[in-house]
């Protein structure tokens, strides 16, 4: 029995981002180490369909290059080459008014000169820097109520964090999900304090894609590596025997292993881990659903301007979607010549039930939205979706208290490393950043 069970020195769980990044450093240093996946596909959440021309991403549409291990790591890949940059279209985002599209001013002191607030919610601002400094653990919605009130807040915090996490602001925990602002706020007591102190103006960090979409990354990645990685492998229960971790997979096939690292979701980890209590925390991270549909259409028929990154919603816009991309404005490769790629967001926590609808029933309400929105009369050249069950995980108010029991379970249990993206940050860039740092002490 003893003999059928195989051995390798590190286990990584799971082939998105995380787990490829993990094992392509672990790879240059020549460790013995085995990448399991339950997919039958790489990448994860990192998902890029080409149909009828049209270069559709079900998961992230761009990545922010906001700290060195994403560049080195594409460097290291060779991949400098097929980066594409986003056209200057990139800086104007749309926000509704009234049902029409409306273009966000592109700094917060135009913003605050423009239309977009009333002359009440203006002056609130002002009298931020006379506010209290926030207690631990409030909302991102509390926060931005009492320091800029209700208005500021549903006008531009919570379509911008829909975006982003496509949960509810009420929930979010500012600190998890806002750090620098709330670090500003905190240290100065205002945040517009904070930003007149700041002493030099950051730039924004680029985005970026590839010819080919954002799979060109974990592809390159899982070429190099494709003898260390197993796919439709799903790990079904992880033991500890002593110092050596146990894990079963399908049911079938054990390993033994020196050293484990979960790069699976906080709900797939909970399912197989041997320490009850904390499989009862990761169990509490809720993750958002997101519907992603994607939409080719024919350029000459829309008659409103949509040369822009895409516009947001908030709920009191009544729209049957969160938001959209105009994919091919600020990446005109994306869509053959002479038509239009939209990517709608569908979901998250403001719209559960929505997607839950008849998949064609939802596609008329979407469809009467966008046509009324850019005024189109056109055909639908291409149609694409994807539904994320489980798509965005939530740093909520328990945030806090489920981080540090993972971390206690990690003290406890040597050599055993929880990663991914439901802390210390969501993004594919941040998510690469910790697989690097990761890989460096394994
Ligand atoms: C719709 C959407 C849009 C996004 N947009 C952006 C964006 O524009 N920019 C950005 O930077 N980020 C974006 N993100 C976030 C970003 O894509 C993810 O946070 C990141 O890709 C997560 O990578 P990961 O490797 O940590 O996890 P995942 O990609 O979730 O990978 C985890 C892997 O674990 C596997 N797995 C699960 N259970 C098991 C099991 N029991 N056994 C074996 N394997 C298992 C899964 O199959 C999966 O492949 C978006 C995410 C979504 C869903």
């Amino acid at each position: 029995m003893l003999n059928s069970i195989k051995k390798v020195d590190t286990i990584i769980l799971g082939a998105g981002i995380s787990g490829l990044t993990l094992g392509y450093y672990l790879h240059k240093k020549n460790k013995d180490f085995l990448v399991f996946d339950s997919n039958a596909s790489n990448g994860g959440n990192i998902s890029t369909k080409i149909k009828n021309g049209f270069i559709c991403e079900n998961g992230p549409n761009t990545v922010l290059l906001n700290n060195k291990s994403i560049k080195d790591l594409i460097s290291d890949l060779e991949l400098d080459e097929e980066i594409i940059y986003p056209n200057d279209n990139n800086n104007k985002r749309f926000l509704l008014r009234n049902g029409k599209l409306i273009e966000l001013p592109s700094s917060f002191g135009k913003f605050l000169i423009s239309n977009f607030l009333s002359l009440y919610s203006k002056i609130c601002i002002l009298f931020e820097i006379f506010k209290s400094k926030t207690r631990d653990n409030t909302s991102v919605y509390e926060f931005f109520n009492r320091r800029f009130g209700k208005e500021f807040h549903d006008t531009l915090i919570e379509p911008f964090l829909t975006g982003v996490y496509a949960g509810n602001t009420k929930n979010m925990s500012t600190k998890h999900v806002l750090k620098k602002i709330w670090e500003m706020e905190q240290k100065h007591g205002s945040i517009i304090l904070g930003f007149m102190k700041k002493k030099s103006r950051s730039k924004m960090p680029k985005s970026f894609n590839f010819k080919k979409g954002l799979s060109r990354l974990s592809d390159s990645i899982f070429q190099k590596i494709k003898n260390k990685i197993r796919l439709s492998s799903k790990i079904t229960s992880i033991s500890k025997i002593g110092n050596i971790y146990e894990v079963s997979i399908d049911n079938k096939i054990k390993f033994h292993c020196n050293k484990l690292v979960s790069t699976i979701p906080a709900y797939a980890l909970s399912d197989i881990l041997y320490d009850v209590e904390v499989s009862q925390e990761l169990k509490k991270i809720s993750y958002c659903p997101i519907y992603v549909l994607h939409l080719g259409i024919e350029r000459e028929k829309i008659m409103e301007d949509i040369s822009g990154f895409g516009v947001l919603t908030k709920p009191s816009d009544e729209k049957n979607f969160l938001g959209i991309i105009f994919n091919s404005r600020i990446f005109p490769h994306v869509a053959p010549l002479g038509k239009d790629l939209l990517t709608v967001m569908i979901g998250g926590a403001r719209q559960e039930k929505l997607i839950k609808l008849e998949k064609e029933v939802l596609f008329d309400k979407v469809l009467n939205d966008i046509k009324k929105l850019i005024s189109y009369e056109g055909k639908i050249v291409m149609k694409h979706d994807f539904l994320w069950k489980r798509g965005i995980p939530q740093y909520d108010l328990n945030h806090e208290s489920i981080i540090s029991k993972i971390k206690n379970f990690q003290n406890k249990n040597k050599n055993f490393h929880i990663m991914g993206n439901y802390f210390e940050g969501i993004s594919v860039s941040d998510c690469v950043e910790k697989a690097y740092a990761l890989s460096k002490i394994l």
